[in-house]
């Protein structure tokens, strides 16, 4: 069964600026998890506060039904710790509110991982992985915008959906 607990990991680390994701909220008929790149949802658990602290509308993502190929999460490298590279920007004005470390100053090591034709970023994957019968969608079905663009999973009593990594040709590119 899964427990309040078991989903807080999938949520915004508790000092960072976005307040109202730093929990797991209800939004019904589901009690949703996020961090803004990884969403989990399962029925209603226990009483927990209602979708009213300005969370997005996070029942229309890409939840619909669609070509999957649902497969075990493939083996993970052993952890590698590195500074938190949000930290170390210039324009960071106050650490302890950091969305990506909340305020550890330290994070797990990015690494791309392979799912199907995407990327995805080791340290959600090790999240996922935690989850019980935990499955990832590999499928390579036509992709349109965000809510195609996320790589479904599955476990039992729940799913969910992660942003994948950007290709690394996209990101040399650089923005225009
Ligand atoms: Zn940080």
């Amino acid at each position: 069964m899964i427990t309040l607990k078991m989903l807080q990991p999938f949520c915004s680390p508790k000092n960072s600026t976005r307040a109202f994701i730093q929990n797991p909220f209800h939004q019904r008929p589901f009690t949703y998890a996020t961090d803004g790149r990884i969403i989990v949802r399962c029925p209603i658990i226990g009483k927990g506060r209602e979708n009213t602290l300005g969370a997005p509308d996070v029942s229309r993502l890409g939840w619909g039904d669609s070509i999957t190929d649902f497969r075990e999460i493939p083996h993970l490298p052993e952890p590698e710790m590195e500074a938190c590279p949000n930290c170390l920007m210039e324009d960071m004005m106050d650490q302890r509110t950091c969305d990506k470390c909340g305020g550890k100053r330290k994070r797990e090591k990015s690494v791309r991982i392979k799912i199907g034709p995407q990327e995805a970023d080791v340290y959600y994957l090790r999240l996922i992985a935690a989850l019980p019968e935990a499955r990832i969608d590999y499928s390579d079905r036509q992709r349109r915008g965000w809510d195609d663009l996320a790589i479904k999973f599955k476990f039992k009593g729940g799913e969910g959906l992660l942003m994948p990594m950007a290709p690394e040709k996209t990101l040399m590119k650089g923005c225009r």
